[in-house]
């Protein structure tokens, strides 16, 4: 069995018990499991006889709509001032909780973080990480257990999704024994792995193929890093969202390639270019020091940054930098 960080699980229990009105607050952009996680932590609370707001800046992305309690969530228009405690899940900095959390309204009550990002800066008064657990979904299980919350019903459910997402369905490097334990404990309370995996992972719209179609054209391969940009005209020309690239998966099961990145041009809120950059690496390989000194996060295997200007200019040299590091990587530097 892992071993947890018991002194600050035991200062998340403590923090749970001690309060009533919760704020939780999980990653803009949420994937499987961030909502899985808001939306279990928010069932947890429920059961204990707590009150909570559960927040995510970008809503409920739809192909998440069915997991149960997804109704509950709202973006930063139904965020209160005042709350006795603050739950962030599976955000590893403050900029990852986006607009749902306000400095001046929400500053004064304790900060709890619960994440497993390697990168986690550790912004909270109490931060529970676990970087051994491949999802926050995983991390609550434990939390639920001993609260004493049993994990029966849509909190089963809730927290398998993330466990699926976050893994791929157990395929990445990261699925230990104690994840599928996890996964086997989740599943003994009725969630189910078919219907999870065929509602998340296999559930890509069409449009998503044909974004393919467009952009694959253009992959490259060097010195066993490859890469995919994503243009504007591209997405319009598929009739598609940035949200509906979806590729990594298919990049990373490339064989001669060992790291795989995607680039998508985008503009922040000041209508500045931005690229938005998203790195995988094959078991051995890491690309998470790298993401972060870009100013992002994540995982060793998975991990991502958004960095000033256009595909032209900001690509080639995070390339480099990628190409660098997996040849250190390679010769064990
Ligand atoms: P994805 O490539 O699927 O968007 O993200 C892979 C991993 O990198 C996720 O764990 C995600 O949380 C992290 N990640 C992606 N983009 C960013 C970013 O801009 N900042 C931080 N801190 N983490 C990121
Ligand atoms: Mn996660």
């Amino acid at each position: 069995m892992i071993d947890l960080q018991e002194v600050h699980l035991s200062a998340v229990i403590d923090a749970v018990r001690a309060n009533q009105r919760f704020l939780c607050i999980s990653h803009v952009a949420p994937d499987g499991d961030a909502v899985g996680s808001l939306l279990g932590m928010g069932e947890i609370l429920t059961m204990l006889g707590k009150e909570a707001t559960l927040a995510l800046a970008d809503g409920v992305p739809d192909n998440l709509t069915f997991l149960p309690g997804a109704e509950r969530v709202v973006s930063a228009d139904g965020v209160g001032d005042v709350y006795d405690c603050i739950i962030v899940l599976d955000a590893s900095s403050p900029d990852r909780m986006g607009n749902v959390y306000r400095e001046d309204a929400h500053g004064k009550s304790p900060l709890v973080v619960i994440d497993h990002h390697v990168t986690n800066t550790y912004f909270g008064d109490v931060d529970w990480v676990e970087p051994r657990c491949a999802a926050v979904c995983q991390m609550l299980v434990y939390l639920a257990q001993r609260l004493g919350v049993s994990l029966r019903g849509n909190l089963a459910e809730d927290l398998l999704t993330g466990l699926v997402t976050d893994t791929l369905c157990f395929r990445t490097s990261n699925t230990t024994a104690d994840v599928l334990g996890a996964a086997t404990v989740l599943m003994e309370n009725g969630a189910q792995l078919s219907a999870i995996t065929a509602r998340t992972l296999n559930n890509k719209p069409f449009r998503s193929l044909k974004l393919w179609g467009e952009v694959l054209p253009g992959a490259r391969l060097a010195e066993r890093v490859l890469w995919v940009t994503v243009a504007p005209e591209q997405l319009a020309a598929a009739q598609a969202t940035a949200g509906d690239l979806e590729l990594s998966s298919v990049l990373s099961a490339v064989a001669e390639a060992d790291i795989s990145a995607t680039f998508i041009q985008k503009t922040d809120e000041r209508k500045a270019p931005v690229v938005e950059c998203s790195f995988r690496a094959k078991p051995g390989f890491n690309v998470s020091d790298t993401a972060f000194a870009l100013g992002g996060g994540g995982h060793p295997a998975a991990a991502g940054c958004t960095v000033p200007g256009t595909l032209e200019k900001a690509v080639p040299p995070i390339v480099a930098q990628l190409q660098q590091a997996r040849a250190q990587q390679a010769t064990g530097q």
